[in-house]
Protein backbone atom coordinates (compact mmCIF):
# COMPACT_ATOMS: atom_id res chain seq x y z
CA UNK A 1 0.00 0.00 0.00
CA UNK A 2 1.18 3.20 -0.90
CA UNK A 3 1.36 5.16 2.60
CA UNK A 4 2.70 8.51 3.21
CA UNK A 5 3.10 8.54 6.61
CA UNK A 6 1.71 6.91 10.38
CA UNK A 7 1.68 8.75 13.35
CA UNK A 8 0.57 8.09 16.52
CA UNK A 9 -0.11 10.29 19.58
CA UNK A 10 -2.65 11.74 17.72
CA UNK A 11 -5.84 13.75 19.23
CA UNK A 12 -7.19 16.09 16.49
CA UNK A 13 -8.36 13.77 13.66
CA UNK A 14 -10.90 11.99 16.05
CA UNK A 15 -11.33 10.45 20.22
CA UNK A 16 -8.69 9.39 22.30
CA UNK A 17 -5.05 8.42 21.03
CA UNK A 18 -4.98 7.71 18.02
CA UNK A 19 -2.67 5.86 14.94
CA UNK A 20 -3.41 8.49 12.02
CA UNK A 21 -2.41 7.14 8.76
CA UNK A 22 -1.92 9.50 5.43
CA UNK A 23 -1.92 7.29 2.12
CA UNK A 24 -0.60 8.88 -1.35
CA UNK A 25 -2.78 9.09 -4.19
CA UNK A 26 -6.05 11.23 -4.88
CA UNK A 27 -7.85 12.15 -8.07
CA UNK A 28 -10.40 14.48 -6.91
CA UNK A 29 -8.33 17.81 -6.91
CA UNK A 30 -10.54 19.36 -4.20
CA UNK A 31 -9.81 23.47 -4.42
CA UNK A 32 -8.27 24.61 -1.19
CA UNK A 33 -6.71 20.99 -0.72
CA UNK A 34 -4.77 21.08 2.60
CA UNK A 35 -2.90 17.32 1.65
CA UNK A 36 -2.14 18.76 -1.92
CA UNK A 37 1.44 16.75 -2.17
CA UNK A 38 -1.05 13.61 -1.45
CA UNK A 39 -2.94 13.82 -4.48
CA UNK A 40 0.06 12.08 -6.26
CA UNK A 41 0.79 8.71 -6.21
CA UNK A 42 4.26 7.68 -4.78
CA UNK A 43 5.11 4.12 -5.90
CA UNK A 44 8.57 4.44 -3.76
CA UNK A 45 6.15 4.64 -0.92
CA UNK A 46 4.89 1.00 -1.30
CA UNK A 47 4.48 -0.45 2.53
CA UNK A 48 4.16 -3.67 3.20
CA UNK A 49 1.12 -3.47 5.82
CA UNK A 50 2.86 -6.27 7.90
CA UNK A 51 6.22 -5.43 8.19
CA UNK A 52 5.16 -1.48 8.61
CA UNK A 53 3.23 -1.28 11.05
CA UNK A 54 4.15 -3.98 13.47
CA UNK A 55 6.98 -1.38 14.13
CA UNK A 56 3.97 0.13 16.22
CA UNK A 57 2.95 -0.26 19.76
CA UNK A 58 -0.73 -0.34 19.42
CA UNK A 59 -1.38 -1.15 23.25
CA UNK A 60 -1.93 2.49 24.02
CA UNK A 61 -4.04 3.14 20.70
CA UNK A 62 -7.80 3.69 21.39
CA UNK A 63 -8.41 4.28 17.35
CA UNK A 64 -7.22 4.61 14.00
CA UNK A 65 -7.50 7.19 11.43
CA UNK A 66 -6.56 6.90 8.09
CA UNK A 67 -6.84 9.71 5.55
CA UNK A 68 -4.46 10.85 2.38
CA UNK A 69 -4.96 11.03 -0.35
CA UNK A 70 -7.80 9.16 -1.45
CA UNK A 71 -7.60 5.95 0.73
CA UNK A 72 -10.57 4.40 -1.27
CA UNK A 73 -7.99 4.19 -4.50
CA UNK A 74 -6.08 1.31 -2.68
CA UNK A 75 -9.32 -0.40 -1.80
CA UNK A 76 -7.99 -4.26 -1.60
CA UNK A 77 -5.13 -2.65 0.68
CA UNK A 78 -7.36 -0.42 2.35
CA UNK A 79 -9.23 -3.45 3.19
CA UNK A 80 -6.69 -5.39 4.39
CA UNK A 81 -5.01 -2.60 6.49
CA UNK A 82 -8.74 -2.58 8.26
CA UNK A 83 -8.49 -6.25 9.18
CA UNK A 84 -4.80 -5.96 10.02
CA UNK A 85 -6.13 -3.64 12.80
CA UNK A 86 -9.53 -5.39 14.00
CA UNK A 87 -7.35 -8.70 14.51
CA UNK A 88 -5.58 -6.60 16.72
CA UNK A 89 -8.48 -5.33 19.02
CA UNK A 90 -8.78 -2.37 17.61
CA UNK A 91 -12.36 -1.25 16.14
CA UNK A 92 -12.69 2.51 16.58
CA UNK A 93 -11.78 2.89 12.74
CA UNK A 94 -12.23 6.21 11.40
CA UNK A 95 -12.13 6.85 6.97
CA UNK A 96 -11.83 10.32 5.37
CA UNK A 97 -12.96 9.87 1.57
CA UNK A 98 -13.56 12.58 -0.77
CA UNK A 99 -16.30 9.96 -2.40
CA UNK A 100 -19.93 10.13 -0.57
CA UNK A 101 -20.79 6.78 0.52
CA UNK A 102 -23.15 6.77 -2.45
CA UNK A 103 -20.26 6.87 -4.93
CA UNK A 104 -18.32 4.44 -3.27
CA UNK A 105 -21.52 2.15 -3.47
CA UNK A 106 -21.43 2.94 -6.91
CA UNK A 107 -18.42 1.76 -7.74
CA UNK A 108 -19.63 -2.06 -7.09
CA UNK A 109 -15.94 -3.10 -5.53
CA UNK A 110 -16.19 -6.01 -3.21
CA UNK A 111 -13.41 -4.54 -1.17
CA UNK A 112 -15.19 -1.43 -0.83
CA UNK A 113 -18.63 -3.16 0.14
CA UNK A 114 -16.64 -4.56 2.63
CA UNK A 115 -14.49 -2.37 3.99
CA UNK A 116 -18.17 -0.48 4.68
CA UNK A 117 -19.09 -3.27 7.18
CA UNK A 118 -15.98 -3.16 9.27
CA UNK A 119 -15.19 0.56 9.99
CA UNK A 120 -16.46 2.73 12.81
CA UNK A 121 -16.72 6.19 11.05
CA UNK A 122 -16.59 6.83 7.60
CA UNK A 123 -16.62 10.81 6.99
CA UNK A 124 -17.33 11.44 3.56
CA UNK A 125 -17.62 13.56 0.49
CA UNK A 126 -14.87 16.32 -0.81
CA UNK A 127 -13.33 19.63 0.28
CA UNK A 128 -15.68 22.34 -0.32
CA UNK A 129 -13.39 25.26 0.50
CA UNK A 130 -16.81 28.10 0.21
CA UNK A 131 -18.27 25.62 2.80
CA UNK A 132 -15.79 25.50 5.40
CA UNK A 133 -17.29 27.50 8.04
CA UNK A 134 -14.61 26.92 10.72
CA UNK A 135 -17.05 25.04 12.60
CA UNK A 136 -16.69 21.15 13.94
CA UNK A 137 -13.39 18.96 15.11
CA UNK A 138 -13.65 16.61 12.37
CA UNK A 139 -15.35 17.95 9.03
CA UNK A 140 -13.20 20.10 6.80
CA UNK A 141 -16.13 21.23 5.46
CA UNK A 142 -20.04 21.38 5.88
CA UNK A 143 -20.89 19.41 3.23
CA UNK A 144 -19.05 16.39 4.66
CA UNK A 145 -20.93 13.92 7.05
CA UNK A 146 -20.33 11.44 9.80
CA UNK A 147 -21.83 8.39 8.89
CA UNK A 148 -21.46 5.63 11.32
CA UNK A 149 -21.04 2.18 9.81
CA UNK A 150 -21.31 1.21 13.53
CA UNK A 151 -23.42 2.92 15.77
CA UNK A 152 -21.98 2.10 19.02
CA UNK A 153 -19.62 4.69 18.27
CA UNK A 154 -22.63 7.82 17.99
CA UNK A 155 -22.01 8.97 21.16
CA UNK A 156 -18.53 9.02 21.49
CA UNK A 157 -17.95 11.11 18.36
CA UNK A 158 -20.72 13.56 19.13
CA UNK A 159 -19.17 14.43 21.83
CA UNK A 160 -15.71 15.02 20.09
CA UNK A 161 -17.25 16.45 17.04
CA UNK A 162 -18.68 19.54 19.14
CA UNK A 163 -15.60 21.12 20.56
CA UNK A 164 -13.56 23.42 18.89
CA UNK A 165 -11.06 22.42 16.16
CA UNK A 166 -7.65 21.95 17.44
CA UNK A 167 -4.13 21.41 15.64
CA UNK A 168 -0.92 19.30 16.50
CA UNK A 169 2.60 19.57 15.06
CA UNK A 170 4.58 16.89 14.45
CA UNK A 171 8.28 16.37 13.52
CA UNK A 172 8.57 14.17 10.75
CA UNK A 173 11.71 13.48 8.77
CA UNK A 174 12.78 16.76 7.69
CA UNK A 175 9.86 18.67 7.87
CA UNK A 176 6.61 19.67 9.86
CA UNK A 177 3.57 17.79 9.62
CA UNK A 178 0.47 19.68 10.79
CA UNK A 179 -2.28 17.27 12.01
CA UNK A 180 -6.35 18.14 12.73
CA UNK A 181 -8.88 20.47 10.62
CA UNK A 182 -7.27 23.41 10.29
CA UNK A 183 -9.60 26.67 10.36
CA UNK A 184 -9.38 28.59 7.52
CA UNK A 185 -6.89 31.05 9.26
CA UNK A 186 -4.21 28.42 10.23
CA UNK A 187 -4.34 27.60 6.79
CA UNK A 188 -3.85 30.89 5.47
CA UNK A 189 -0.74 31.74 8.53
CA UNK A 190 0.56 28.03 8.28
CA UNK A 191 0.27 25.32 5.79
CA UNK A 192 2.28 25.79 2.48
CA UNK A 193 1.96 22.70 0.71
S1 LIG B 1 -10.49 14.45 -1.56
FE1 LIG B 1 -9.18 15.12 0.14
S2 LIG B 1 -7.07 14.64 -0.52
FE2 LIG B 1 -8.39 14.53 -2.34
S3 LIG B 1 -8.18 16.57 -3.25
FE3 LIG B 1 -10.01 16.59 -1.94
S4 LIG B 1 -9.30 17.37 0.04
FE4 LIG B 1 -7.48 16.74 -1.13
Amino acid sequence: MQIERAISGVTTLGPGNRLAIWVNGCYRHCKGCVSKRLQRFEPRNEQNVLTYFDNFDLSTVDGITISGGEPFEQAGDLLFLVKYFKERGIDDILIYSGYTIEELYKKNDENIRQILTEIAVLIDGPYIEEQNNDMGNLKGSGNQRIIFINPAFKNLYDEYYSDARKMQEFQFGNYIVAVGIPTKKYIAEFITD
